[in-house]
């Protein structure tokens, strides 16, 4: 038995997005649990589908005895603040100080952390908890696959275990692997450890693990993790952030470094020989509206349309209005589209009660270049004070409060409204205002891949389609200047060689 001090720190940051995320962000949460400290933590992620959860209940499980620091997550964003990433790396570390002997620590991290003055969030968390615990004290720690983990950070940690699907049904579960390897590291001792980077950027869109070639190369990974291999990470990478390493990279762990290094080797030439085949087709907002308008005759099942750079799950307000301009001008009928996040559109509609119409702008607030409002003439077909519960496999169990809410319609278009932001992965987003996902002929989410694992089973066909928003698609398109010179900005895409400096 052993005593393990646990905590977590998460953010995934798109450098080119609006907003900042300051200690409000940390505490709103979006879809996770406020800032946790101290016992309260293993209440708050009890059941749910994150890798702390996991971790606890295997480490547990095993007969070791937990102590609780701080864990804290916000929706992705512009980059964290000074002042909210010292004050919660300084809870975390506070809370290792007061557990007194420890046997290792465990840290539930994202992995594409930037913050206002720091490009590598988890190599310099990892840092500064290095300080407390010195050198040789076992740091374990868990990721999400979508990280773009420096060489610093690999040296800090003894290993890491990333997530192996995306959309991402086993948050807990790589909590659970985390802590297996825990468990063979305090009785065999510290691993051999590799690390690789891949040298081209791979869009959102076609990192999803329900498909080829992304499904294929984790399936590969795993089956190396036998003998001497003892767990293997391929984390390929968060393609917003403007920082040097930016990109896939992929982490081995094994009884010696030549276990290691073949591990590693091996998973970098799988998906380097795959290159090309990380792409498909990116539609613009009128040209997704009428292919859905086209597949969905005589279907039974409706045409499902990702919005995918509003994705707040990747920095996007959810408030762009293209999409819902896209739907309103096709006059398309039994269609939805959600959540739009506009907090002063849903006080109207509050203020105005069920069945009145209100004539608003609706969404455009986050001055993305390219979008506006839809000034309109809604009717309020429904209303909800937000506090609601994920249903699916990926938002399983997850305790919304997503502020007021209400259905507005527009012709034949239904649109979930909400205050704060979630990403549109779970049905139960657009049943809470009284919307039936099953029942619509077109749905547009505003995701990019995490609405897959709910969205999948019920939908005709799934196409992409990039209307003005934060997140963009092709990482080719977005203004660049830190990124390590070298990298091809796609698959098969131009090579980076610095900004161009005009004048
Ligand atoms: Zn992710």
């Amino acid at each position: 038995m052993a005593r393990i001090a646990i905590g977590g720190f998460q953010h995934e940051t798109n450098t080119f997005a609006p907003t900042k995320a300051g200690w409000d962000a940390f505490n709103i949460g979006g879809g996770w649990p406020p800032v946790t400290t101290g016992n309260e933590l293993f209440a708050a992620m009890e059941g749910r589908n994150i890798s702390c959860a996991g971790f606890i209940e295997g480490a547990q499980a095993a007969g070791h005895e937990l102590v609780a620091t701080t864990w804290a997550a916000a929706a992705p964003s512009d980059v964290v603040t000074d002042e909210a990433f010292d004050r919660i790396t300084g809870m975390i570390c506070q809370g290792i100080r007061d557990a007194g002997a420890i046997d290792a620590v465990y840290l539930c991290l994202h992995g594409a952390m930037v913050t206002e003055s720091h490009e590598d969030g988890e190599g310099e968390t990892v840092a500064r908890v290095r300080e407390v615990v010195g050198p040789d004290l076992p740091i374990i720690v868990s990721l999400d696959l979508h990280g773009n983990m420096t060489r610093r950070f690999h040296e800090l940690v003894t290993a890491c275990v990333a997530y192996k699907t995306y959309p991402h049904v086993d948050m807990a579960d790589t909590g659970k692997r985390t802590a297996a390897v825990l468990d063979r590291i305090l009785a065999e001792g510290k691993p051999a450890k590799a690390y690789r980077q891949i040298d081209f950027l791979i869009p959102l869109s076609w990192q999803c693990t329900m498909m080829a070639p992304s499904g294929p190369v984790y399936d590969r990974m795993t089956a190396m993790e036998t003998g001497g291999v003892w767990t293997t990470s391929y984390l390929p990478g968060f393609p917003a952030a403007d920082i040097a390493d930016c990109g896939p990279s992929i982490f081995a762990y094994g009884a010696t470094q030549a276990d290691a290094d073949r591990a590693a080797d091996a998973i970098a030439a799988d998906i380097r020989r795959l290159e090309p085949e990380f792409a498909g087709k990116i539609y613009d907002p009128d040209e997704a509206v009428a292919e859905a308008v086209r597949l969905s005759q005589g279907a039974s099942k409706p045409v499902v349309i990702a919005d995918t750079q509003d994705n707040p799950g990747a920095g996007g307000n959810g408030d762009t209005a293209g999409m819902l301009k896209a739907l309103v001008n096709a006059g398309v009928e039994k269609a939805a589209i959600g959540l739009m996040i506009d907090p002063e559109a849903a006080k109207a509609a509050h203020a105005a009660g069920v069945g009145a119409q209100i004539t608003i702008p609706l969404g455009g607030c986050s001055g993305i270049p390219g979008d506006t409002p839809l000034e309109a003439t809604y009717t309020v077909e429904a209303l909800h004070d937000g506090q609601t519960t994920g249903t699916g496999p990926f938002y399983k169990n997850a305790k919304m409060r997503l502020g007021l809410s209400a259905c507005l319609r527009i012709g034949g278009v239904r649109i979930a409204l909400a205050t704060h932001k979630v990403q549109m992965a779970d049905q139960n987003l657009y049943r809470y205002v009284g919307i039936e996902p099953t029942e619509q002929a077109i749905l547009v989410n505003k995701s990019s891949v995490h609405f897959r694992a709910d969205f999948a089973p019920i939908a005709h066909e799934i196409l992409v389609a990039a209307a003005p928003g934060p997140m963009i698609a092709d990482p080719a398109k977005l203004p660049w200047k830190k990124l390590r010179r070298g990298m091809r900005l796609s698959p098969l895409g131009p090579v980076w060689n610095g900004p161009v400096w005009n004048g």
